[in-house]
């Protein structure tokens, strides 16, 4: 089969934590939806935990080409994310945890990414970039509309790899494919 023949992928490129990472930011979610007994939610399958950079929606397989030609053409380096911040968004009923100091690596990063991405035909992405990782989803909105605390020791993210992502939905919820990974650049 060609890939022009093949059916469209769900696709997104993320920072993708490692194993020690996941169960740290699983323990964290429990503690927090534990913490923040309004919120109730679905907490995200540990192996699903990750950082969007770009969002591409549904995607025809020949396009998969450029996308990983722009993902290995990005000029960066290794860098490192505290995430110190749960929050929640109303709307998208999300609970998350962030980073307060967003690195200007991880910024660099977004933002070359999008431009590279619109060398594929993409639409320039027109929203601002918050990075986050979700922890949990169909939550309820808070009783108190108080910032929570940040976390008394934040979680540390030695960034040394980006991925490419297929979401598949399955009967048994979403289940994500990594189908690309990309080094930083070596420092000389
Ligand atoms: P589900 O939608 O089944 O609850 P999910 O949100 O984890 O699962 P996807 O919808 O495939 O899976 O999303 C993959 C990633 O892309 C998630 O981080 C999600 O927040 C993000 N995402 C999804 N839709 C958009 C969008 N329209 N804009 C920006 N990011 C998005
Ligand atoms: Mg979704």
């Amino acid at each position: 089969m060609s890939p022009a023949d093949q059916k469209p992928l769900r696709l997104f490129l993320a920072l993708w934590p490692d194993q020690t990472l996941r169960e740290a930011i699983h323990n964290c979610s429990n503690e927090l939806l534990v913490a923040q007994q309004d919120w109730h939610g679905r907490l995200v399958d540990k192996r699903n935990l990750h950082m969007t950079l770009a969002f591409l929606g549904s995607v025809a397989t020949d396009r998969l080409d450029c996308i990983k030609k722009a993902a290995a053409s990005l000029c960066w380096q290794a860098f490192t994310l505290q995430l110190d911040q749960p929050g929640f968004w109303d709307r998208a009923r999300v609970a998350w945890l962030a980073p307060t100091d967003i690195p200007q690596q991880l910024t660099d990063l977004e933002q070359q990414l999008r431009r590279s991405l619109v060398t594929c035909g993409f639409a320039q992405q027109q929203r601002d970039y918050h990075p986050h990782v979700t922890l949990a989803r169909k939550c309820r909105a808070p009783e108190s509309s108080d910032v929570p605390a940040p976390l008394q020791q934040s979680l540390v993210w030695e960034v040394n790899n980006l991925v490419l992502v297929s979401s598949v939905t399955d009967p048994a919820g979403v289940r994500y494919e990594v189908i690309g990974r990309w080094q930083p650049d070596k420092t000389s």
